[in-house]
């Protein structure tokens, strides 16, 4: 057989579970609650369908590979200049690049743990080596493991916060003890997914405290969650290191933003009133949703993003399997230590009912 490279050996693909229509076909399906991959149920501002549709004239032409209006608008928002920001085909895309532009065979990355799958197994591919930060026994970031973990130099440490699968958050004392702790020589990435959704008055985005650090910082985001275009892959980085803003556009695909992913990211911008009404009914959801897995008797982490992470009592995969039968697709976790725990996106509140129903069934 073909040798590949032997770090991939002992991965496994990422998102491998079922389609919609396999999904749909079960007996008794009759609708699907998708609940599995944190997307925003009401989907896109109006304003950017009409935009896709008008950029449908230029489908033979290439992307602009600079992404120059939108690198400028995303500065905007930012309050950075245009040169800090990199596009990518999603921000999985980012991780991606930034993994290849950066980690060498035996380099140190730390992570919060349990972690986006996808923020361990593309620096595995690279041969690093992942130190995992995992939470205490109460359920909480172990903000002393980390920094203690910090203060040793490392290539990177990278994490989401809101935390994906969690859903806890640094707060931004935490925040600011993790800047300053992280080693001079390490890059510090902070993968800001559902930054949308989270409580101002505790939590602070690291683009914030971009502008007084004097250490390498890279800061995440995605269109793909509160702003509704996770079908288009657009997302962007935004750096205050212009050696690893060079390093990530020379790695980075020429056209990685695509043209109907660039035009529809603007105009969402433009009309950040409807993903802001979204994202806080959402919220308002997920606050319900969790209330009545605490009233089941099911323990629950305090979560500020689109999505609820509980300890089901059993084999994740073995409830998540059960909720098919009623049409509700949730996430069984499988890292080790978490495989009895379940995330489930929030949707629109009769998906957010019919995952309730369906879980008080499965589990009689
Ligand atoms: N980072 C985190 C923490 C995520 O949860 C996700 C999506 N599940 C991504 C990145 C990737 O998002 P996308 O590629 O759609 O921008």
């Amino acid at each position: 057989p073909l040798a590949l490279r032997p770090e991939l050996s002992a991965l496994a693909p990422y998102n491998s579970g079922l389609t919609l229509a396999e999904v749909a076909a079960r007996p008794g399906v009759t609708r699907i609650a998708k609940l599995g991959s944190n997307e925003n149920p009401y989907g896109a501002a109006p304003g950017v369908t009409a935009a896709v549709a008008a950029a449908a004239s230029q489908l033979h032409l290439y992307p602009d590979p600079s992404g120059h209006d939108l690198c400028a608008a995303v500065a905007a928002l930012a309050s950075v200049t245009p040169d800090q920001v990199v596009l990518g085909d999603g921000s999985e895309d980012l991780l991606n690049v930034l993994a290849r532009a950066l980690l060498r065979p035996g380099d140190r990355v730390i992570t919060l743990y349990p972690s986006f799958p996808l923020h361990e197994d593309y620096a595995l591919m690279m041969g690093a080596e992942v130190e995992r930060i995992d939470l205490t026994p109460e359920g909480e970031i172990d903000l002393s493991a980390l920094l203690a973990a910090v203060a040793r130099p490392a290539r990177l440490i990278l994490l989401s916060n809101p935390m994906n699968p969690a859903g806890l958050w640094l707060d931004p004392a935490a925040l600011d003890h993790l800047m300053e702790a992280q080693h001079p020589e390490t890059l510090l990435c902070i993968d800001e997914a559902y930054v949308e959704y989270s409580d101002p008055a505790r939590y602070v985005s690291a683009l914030e405290r971009m502008a007084g650090h004097d250490k390498p910082l890279l800061v995440l985001r995605t269109f793909s969650k509160a702003w509704g275009l996770a079908a288009l892959r657009i997302g962007y980085g935004v750096t205050n290191d212009t050696e690893l803003r060079r390093g990530l556009d020379l790695v980075r695909t020429p056209f990685n933003a695509n043209h109907l992913a660039q035009v529809a990211a603007l105009a969402a911008l433009e009309d950040p009133g409807t993903m802001a009404a979204a994202a806080a009914r959402i919220v308002a959801e997920r606050d319900r949703v969790a209330e009545a897995l605490r009233d089941a008797g099911l323990r629950v982490l305090p979560s500020m993003g689109n999505f609820l992470f509980f300890d089901a009592g059993q084999p994740s995969v073995d409830l998540a399997e059960a909720l098919l039968d009623h049409g509700v697709i949730v996430k069984p976790w499988k890292q080790p230590g978490y495989e009895s725990w379940v995330r489930v996106s929030i949707g629109l509140p009769a998906e957010n009912d019919q995952f309730l129903q369906a879980l008080a069934a499965a589990r009689g």
